[in-house]
């Protein structure tokens, strides 16, 4: 029996974790599942994997989560302070799904248990960057990468050595506008609406924006230290292949599967090892093509940012998912066209000095709130 949190357990990444420990149940004992504000889905999966506490960090929904709790012996609580201590109790692995920089602290919390992360809230590592690898290093933690892509990576990585890896290339599908010509009419629906993955709304934006690559970027750049010029990135529409390693011998290795992301999560919840998930068999005849194409960072500025970030260091890579969190939010809520997600980040990023590489979790939630603040003056001037 390996016991396991999951933060973010509402949400798509969160599901989908419960959904391969539903089909192994006799193998697991669940101890923190956290919400945002969900309190109804929250207590029903705290009751149907019999939770050892539920948190809800919207602090007024706690009355809500004691009654959907009530009578069920499972601890309820609320807050930030709450879902820290709820990720700080010891596990065999944390499923790190909060989506945004949100999940920053909950994840430090956890890496301080010197436990197991299978990371998936990207946010918090492009955030936090040197701040959360120096953290895993000083508690003995270990982050197993669920991002499908890192997860490839990591993959594909084992057995070999970072000093003998030439490139690695990240793939991207392009999202569901990459063939869009007019971006500046698109709409939150149509932006959502991926292709290839069935995933929450913001990172659905994310994609179809590219900044999802951006942060893919910045992630791998923490994860696998090859150096940022090895880091590339290619469109591969059919999301099939989910990213590659080249080693200097000329050999590049990768790891194909469907786009569920059931398969990583997998690979992180029985890692090293592997356990059965649903999914049928690749069928390559039937998928037939695999095609690739250089990104178009005209139309799509945010991964040439998010590079540009990377390069920059310190704070940057924080402000600049900063500022995509309030854009985003922004457009979702109908108050910014599609086009100016990517402007406002830049504006942000080059708005006066930024602030001094932040060197503790605080430092860096310092510079998130920062960094919202000048993006919401850009959008409501006073
Ligand atoms: P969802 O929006 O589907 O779910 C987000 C989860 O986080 C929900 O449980 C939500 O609770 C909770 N949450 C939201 N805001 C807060 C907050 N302020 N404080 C605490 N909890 C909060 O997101 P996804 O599952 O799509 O993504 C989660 C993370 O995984 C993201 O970082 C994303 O980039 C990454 N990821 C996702 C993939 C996917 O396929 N979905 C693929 C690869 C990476 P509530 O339900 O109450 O709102």
């Amino acid at each position: 029996m390996r016991s396991i949190s999951i933060l973010g357990a509402t949400g798509s990444v969160g599901e989908q974790t419960l959904d391969l420990i539903r089909r192994n149940s006799g193998e697991w004992k669940v101890v923190a599942l956290t919400a945002n504000s969900n309190v109804a889905g929250l207590a029903a999966a705290a009751r149907e994997f019999g939770a050892e506490v539920a948190v809800v960090a919207d602090e007024r929904r706690l009355d809500d989560l004691r009654a959907a709790l009530s009578g069920s012996g499972i601890e309820a609580a609320a807050g930030r302070t709450a879902l820290c201590e709820a990720a700080a109790r010891p596990v065999d692995i944390t499923v790190a799904a909060i989506v945004g920089c949100a999940g920053l602290g909950p994840v430090m919390a956890a890496i301080e248990q010197g436990g197991t992360i299978a990371l998936a809230n990207k946010e918090a590592l492009v955030s936090a960057g040197d701040v959360m690898t120096a953290a895993v290093a000083r508690h003995g933690a270990t982050l197993l990468p669920t991002d499908s892509e890192h997860n490839a990576i990591f993959q594909c990585l084992q057995g070999g050595r970072i000093s003998d890896v030439r490139s690695i290339t990240l793939t991207a599908s392009g999202g569901p506008l990459r063939t869009v010509q007019d971006l500046s009419a698109v709409t939150p629906a149509q932006a959502v609406a991926h292709p290839n993955w069935d995933m929450g709304a913001k990172i659905s934006v994310d994609s179809a924006t590219m900044f999802n690559k951006g942060l893919e970027l910045i992630e791998a750049h923490h994860l696998f230290p090859v150096g940022l010029d090895r880091i590339r990135i290619v469109v591969h529409p059919q999301s099939v292949i989910h990213s590659m390693v080249e080693y200097r011998d000329g050999s590049t290795l990768a790891q194909l599967g469907p786009s569920d992301m059931r398969v990583p999560i997998a690979s992180c919840l029985a890692w090293p090892g592997r356990m059965d998930t649903p999914m049928a068999p690749l069928d390559l005849p039937a998928i037939g093509e695999l095609s690739f194409f250089a990104p178009d960072e005209t139309r799509f500025p945010a991964t040439r940012l998010a590079r540009e970030a990377a390069q920059a260091g310190g704070a940057a890579p924080a402000v600049l998912n900063a500022a995509n969190e309030i854009a985003v939010d922004a457009f979702l809520a109908g108050k910014i066209a599609f086009s100016r997600i990517a402007v406002l980040v830049e504006s942000v990023l080059e708005q006066g000095e930024l602030p001094a590489a932040p060197r503790t979790l605080e430092e860096v939630l310092r510079v998130d709130e920062d960094a919202r603040h000048r993006a919401t003056r850009i959008l409501e001037p006073a």
